[in-house]
């Protein structure tokens, strides 16, 4: 399970434009690693660099120094299960009779498909099947017919979903959420100028000051001399439908998402998770990285509590190890899992043992995780998931699983305990996930927790009032 696409925007008083965005590219290289690309402008003309890979062996120094201009937006993605795709790396960028044009998008459009077939009634030919580019033609269209703002907004609403955009109009850099702020947008300030990012990690990289999270339905435009920026309420929906996994697993615990120090939100999870199913063993230890921060809180609640449990690393992570979800057969996936983590011995051998992770999947890295401390000679195996069991796929931008895959779709828990052969195996609830967050359940997205979804995805049901924009070309451009 992972996110798709992380995307930054940069605008500077003078200086180049291009290195400021491949450090935020790095810093944001977790939320990606198929593609990079940066768009940047010069107030001449756009240049753009996108290649495979990571961002590290996506750009040389070349490549930095071709890539001329003050202003600039970036984008990283991740492999979607089909595989590597190149049609699909962005930002996507589009020359028009307006001007240039640069898109970099984090999230999943639900009507890309009505939207494309009505652009293409009109004549737009499509290179990809990505929504990335439904997005940029139909903007590109409303720039021949209004300024900028009105453009956006018109876009908007028409498309529905999530995304949380970079776009480059000519030397312009925007930033736009949707009415929903499914996926994260931040706004920092620089010395010399402004940046747009997914998550403030990349802001502090920069050495920039976080100012904000872009609010929901929001448009910023960074001016094109670095000093300063505009904001506009294009739209304001009536709640939000904030990514609840964006705080449990993918964003940096580093970041701030939503005022919040992501590091302290998982550190909550794991003491609300001690709350709800606290079992006192010889040793409490993490799944690295993912389960860290949960497992601390946990420890330390069960510290409080009087529970003579000790934290521990009791696994050891081979950091050279790609990401098992690279693998693309269940069986790679499986080696995978021994390739990358190595037990403790004298940590487990007869003992009992937690095992805390932020989230099982398909269950194969928790049957891995249990018959590894078994065979290091632990006692009693419990595991605890830092969030409720998924039960249903992401449609709004992130790389999960499909619905026969995900082991809690159509198993109780008392059944995955019994697949994974753990000796116990709680999840935390949702209200424990809306306590730690702040926020009540109509202001999150938990549509892979309850099968109910935030936006009318096609076949699946929903929690709230939405309907999908009419596509019809007809629709206003507004005030
Ligand atoms: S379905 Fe799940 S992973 Fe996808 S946006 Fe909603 S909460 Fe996040």
């Amino acid at each position: 399970m992972h996110e798709k696409c992380g995307v930054v925007g940069i605008s500077l008083d003078g200086r180049e434009a291009a290195r400021p965005l491949y450090y935020s590219l790095y810093a944001l290289q977790h939320r990606g690693q198929e593609s990079a690309g940066i768009v940047t402008h010069d107030g001449f003309q756009q240049y753009e660099h996108v290649e495979m890979g990571l961002v590290g062996d996506a750009f040389d120094s070349e490549d930095l120094a071709a890539l001329n201009g003050p202003q600039g937006i970036g984008h990283i993605r991740y492999p979607t299960e089909g595989g590597v795709n190149e049609c699909c790396a962005q930002p996507f960028s589009v020359s028009f009779k307006s001007g240039s044009l640069g898109l970099a998008h984090n999230g999943n459009l639900v009507n890309a498909d009505e939207v494309r077939d009505t652009l293409a009634a009109l004549g737009h030919a499509f290179t990809s099947a990505g929504d990335t580019e439904v997005i940029a033609h139909d903007l590109a269209r409303n720039l021949l017919e209004a300024d900028l703002v009105r453009a956006v907004k018109s876009t908007m609403d028409r498309i529905h979903g999530s995304y949380s955009l970079t776009i480059m109009h000519d030397e312009t850099v925007l930033g736009v959420r949707d009415p929903q702020g499914n996926r994260p947008l931040v706004l920092g300030e620089l010395d010399d100028g402004y940046v747009l990012a997914s998550e403030s990690a990349a802001v502090d990289t920069l050495d920039g000051e976080l100012i904000r999270d872009v609010k929901p339905g929001e448009l910023i435009v960074l001016s094109p001399d670095g000093a300063g920026y505009d904001s506009y309420q294009l739209i304001d929906a009536p709640q939000t439908a904030h990514c609840f996994f964006e705080h449990v697993y993918f964003a940096r615990p580093d970041s701030i998402l939503n005022d919040e120090l992501v590091y302290d939100v998982r550190r909550e999870l794991g003491r609300q998770l001690w709350e709800e199913s606290g079992i006192e063993t010889d040793v409490v230890m993490p799944v690295p990285d993912s389960g860290r921060a949960f497992a601390s809180g946990y420890a330390e609640a069960a510290t409080e509590a009087g529970a003579g449990t000790e934290f521990a690393e009791g696994l050891m992570k081979n950091r050279y190890v790609g990401r098992t979800f690279i693998m693309p057969t269940q069986d790679e996936r499986e080696r995978a899992v021994r390739l990358k983590l190595n037990p403790i011995k004298s940590t487990i051998r007869g003992r009992t043992v937690t095992i805390i992770d932020d989230s099982v999947v398909r269950g194969t890295t928790s049957t891995q995780l249990v018959s590894l401390l078994r065979d290091a000679g632990a006692e009693e195996i419990h595991m605890r998931v830092g969030s409720p069991p998924i039960v249903a796929p992401c449609y709004l931008g992130i790389d999960m699983a499909s619905r026969d895959e995900l082991i809690a779709a159509d198993m109780t828990i008392e059944e995955i305990e019994a697949e994974i052969e753990a000796d116990s195996l709680a999840y935390l609830s949702i209200d424990a996930i809306t306590e730690a967050l702040n926020r009540s359940r109509a202001d999150l997205c938990l549509g892979c927790v309850t099968g109910e979804y935030p936006y009318d995805v096609e076949g699946e049901a929903t929690d709230r009032d939405v309907t999908r924009p009419t596509v019809g070309r007809e629709t206003s451009h507004g005030d």
